[in-house]
Formats: C-alpha cells, structure tokens, sequence
C-alpha cells in the first residue's frame, strides 16, 4: 500500500489526486485489477466527478453546504458535525478497475480527496490488486 500526505488550504476543497493515483497503478505493474483509493479520516473523503470543469467540483461542495450547514441541530460538541455528515456522504473509499496497466476512468473522470474540516495535512491511501 502507498500513502500520499495532502495537504489542504481551505476548511472544503476537493483536490484532484488523479494523478498521483495513476502513478502509483503505473509503478505497481499491476495490468489487470483494482485499485482501492483509501482515506482513514472522518472528516474527510474520496469521490470520483469531473475534473475539467472546476466549476463542477465548486458546485458539489457548495451543494453539500447548503443540504449540510455548518451550523445546525446537532448532538456533537466539536463544531465539526457537518464535516463528519459531508465525509459520510462521500465516502472514504473509492475502487477503480485497473485494464491494460491504467486506470479505467472516463474522459472527464477524476478523484478528488475531500476534505471538510481543513486546512489540515491529511493522508490518502492507494492500494493496488492484482
Ligand atoms: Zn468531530
């Protein structure tokens, strides 16, 4: 398994990986399989959207601000609760079918670790199956 360190600048933002990601699918060797992309966080995920349009990813976490407040009605005392309702929402984990040595991501496909309680420096998990 390879770790990644990120390191994130706002409280939301959604970094593009894509490429450390293939990089690691490439160095592995693997031809045929999965690649798990991990985050061992709970204010913090992984999803697959567009990364070509960045005005896509700005409308996915301004869309999770609105269904998700920061402040609201909830039980937990850190102030963090929405972060932990956005990072549940997207999950920490994302799997990727591995062909002919690449990812098989579509044309306007890419990861994107979330964070939802930054700035923070954060790891990001690879593993590759053969
Ligand atoms: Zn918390």
């Amino acid at each position: 398994m390879q770790e990644f360190t990120v390191k994130t600048a706002r409280r939301c933002q959604f970094l593009d990986v894509t490429a450390q990601v293939r990089k690691a699918v490439t160095q592995s060797g693997v031809k045929e399989g999965v690649c798990v992309v991990y985050v061992p966080h709970t204010t913090a995920g992984v999803t697959i959207n567009e990364n070509a349009d960045p005005d896509v990813p700005a409308d996915i976490i301004r869309t999770l601000d609105r269904l998700v407040p920061r402040s609201g009605d909830y039980a937990h005392r850190e102030g963090n609760a929405d972060s932990h309702v956005k990072a549940t929402t997207v999950g920490a984990s994302q799997s990727i079918p591995i062909t002919e040595g690449r990812l098989h991501l579509g044309t306007w496909q890419g990861v994107f670790f979330c964070e939802f309680d930054g700035p923070r420096t954060r790891r990001l998990c690879v593993q590759i199956l053969g």
